[in-house]
């Protein structure tokens, strides 16, 4: 979805996205339960729970430092490909509720993003893919995380005029 944006070879040599730590485990992408078997098949030990309409991986407990990859992830990159979920096809666009509403806010760890300037950041998002993420986001809330500190409001949603 960010194609046009990000190129697949700065996206191919980070891959910071994909990788968590203990106090990240809020930021792990939602599946769809075609998405968990794909992921299964691959890796038949990969567990997920429910969250809401969706599916999230099972972390393990975690030491201080220790960090865990999404079960998606192989030498290769997101084994994935097109089927990737909507999460990490916006990334580091996030969608979140802000004081009740919903609103994009942008990922600081996506340092290729998060340095251009602010202008850019919301043209991209004026340019349609707004109105996709928030249209994604009414069918399927379970993507929507709760505000984290740190991440900088973009976008709010437009309330729908009376
Ligand atoms: S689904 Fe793919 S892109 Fe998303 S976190 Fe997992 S490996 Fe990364």
């Amino acid at each position: 979805m960010l194609k046009n944006i990000l190129s697949k070879e700065s996206c191919a040599s980070c891959r910071l996205c994909c990788v968590f730590d203990r106090y990240d485990v809020w930021e792990t992408p939602v599946f769809t339960e075609y998405i968990c078997e794909r992921i299964r098949y691959a890796k038949p030990d990969a567990e997920f729970v429910a969250k809401d309409d969706g599916f999230i991986f099972k972390v393990k407990e975690l030491d201080e430092n220790e960090l865990f990859s999404c079960p998606a992830l192989t030498e290769n990159g997101c084994m994935l490909g097109d089927d990737k979920p909507f999460d990490c096809r916006i990334w580091p666009y996030r969608i979140m509720y802000v004081g009740g509403r919903r609103a994009i806010t942008i990922a600081s760890i996506c340092e290729e993003m998060y340095n251009r300037p602010l202008s850019q950041l919301t043209n991209f998002l004026k340019d349609g893919l707004a109105d996709k993420i928030f249209e994604y986001a009414r069918r399927h809330p379970e993507i929507v995380k709760p505000y984290y500190e740190g991440y900088p409001v973009l976008m709010f949603e437009k309330i729908p005029e009376r």
